[in-house]
């Protein structure tokens, strides 16, 4: 008897220990689900035929590099965090591709590093968000840095003849950029901190201009003026190991500081973003009106609607929430025809593009759409 209900329970008891092992192996893998890295593209101007300024006998594409690999090894040191270099050697790399880059890692911020030049023993740091020169001073900088096109193959095509000489030809905020303006600014305000702080460099400040290489990214992006070449000591500087890495250590820090920002920044909107669901009732709930579409952008600025302006994409509409315009695409009923509009919008160059998700008119999270 004894040994019959033995073995009667032995089955349910293992049953109960498998499931238990079932439980506990897979808690874990949930919980083991690392965060997506916070991504820096790390950008060392100019290389190979392309010299960059030569001030003081230096070469800015060999001291841009240095800078580069140093800033990446420091961050390397960081949890969470990954680096892509756009060159790591002495090669050339066109400024689209340098762009490009960074939009196929879909990275969290483009850091570009340069060294300034002038005819006069001006010195001091600066770094740049992209705008439209606000003065002559401005676009030069710009127009050395963006002259690198001409060692290019196919500039006229690749940047739709644009002319560096030539002011007027004059690089606005396209619409991804200016979405990302104020995460640009902060992080070049990080920078130029860091620069002032811990190296006592004289501060160039945060100013805007019409640099190429940040035109093309679809994430915040700035440009580093380390210091000038051209200057006698700051030239030196900079031609030193220390001053490579006293320049690379302080950038790193900034970086590191903006993504702490951006992370509490983030855990706020969360804790103080009410439920954006309307609380449903019975009656609505009879009539509700599911439609999914893709947003391609965010912009303070109205833009026509017409396709032209949208890279080909037709149906596009927009929305206004407080002085944010958000764009859409195309508009469907069915979640497999947003996802089919979703790859058409980002074949068309909108790689950051989401789905988003109407009831009756009003939206909803994508989340309680699908539910
Ligand atoms: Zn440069």
């Amino acid at each position: 008897m004894k040994a019959y209900s033995k073995n009667k329970y032995a089955p349910s008891r293992f049953t109960y220990y498998l499931l238990l092992l079932a439980f506990i192996g897979y808690t874990p893998v949930f919980a083991n689900i690392p965060p997506k890295p916070f991504v820096v593209v790390i950008d060392a101007g100019h290389g190979g035929k392309d010299p960059g300024n030569r001030g003081n006998g230096y070469y800015e594409k060999k001291i841009a590099l240095n800078i580069a690999l140093e800033l990446g090894k420091r961050l390397a040191r960081e949890k969470n965090l990954k680096i892509i270099y756009t060159r790591k050697t002495d090669v050339f790399v066109d400024l689209i591709e340098r762009a490009n880059i960074a939009n196929r890692a879909d990275a969290d911020l483009f850091v570009s590093i340069h060294c300034d030049a002038h005819n006069s023993q001006a010195y001091g740091a600066g770094t740049f968000v992209l705008g439209l020169h606000a003065n002559q001073r401005n676009f030069e900088i710009a127009k050395k840095e963006n002259s690198v096109i001409f060692f290019e193959d196919n500039y006229e095509e690749n940047y739709a003849g644009f002319d560096p000489n030539n002011p007027e030809s004059v690089i606005g905020l396209t619409l991804m950029q200016e979405t990302y303006l104020d995460q640009s600014i902060a992080a070049a305000d990080a920078i130029q901190k860091r620069f002032v702080r811990n190296l006592n460099r004289k501060n160039r400040t945060v100013k805007q201009a019409g640099f190429i290489v940040l035109k093309y990214t679809y994430m915040p992006s700035v440009l580093v003026e380390t210091g000038f070449l051209t200057n006698r000591n700051e030239g030196a500087f900079l031609n030193s190991k220390k001053g490579q890495n006293d320049m690379a250590e302080a950038i790193a820090s900034a970086i590191i500081d903006y993504k702490n920002t951006l992370a509490q920044s983030v855990v706020d909107a969360v804790q103080t973003t009410p439920n954006a669901a309307p609380k449903s009732t019975l009656s609505t709930a009879a009539v509700t009106k599911l439609e999914f579409s893709v947003q391609i952008a965010a912009s303070q600025k109205s833009v026509g609607l017409e396709s032209f302006n949208w890279k080909g994409l037709k149906g596009v509409f927009n929305e206004k929430q407080g002085k944010i315009y958000r764009y859409y695409y195309g508009k469907t009923p069915t979640y497999e025809d947003a996802q089919r509009l979703l790859k058409i919008a980002k074949s068309k160059g909108y790689p950051s593009a989401f789905l988003v998700a109407f009831e009756n008119g009003k939206k909803i999270t994508l989340e309680q759409a699908l539910r």
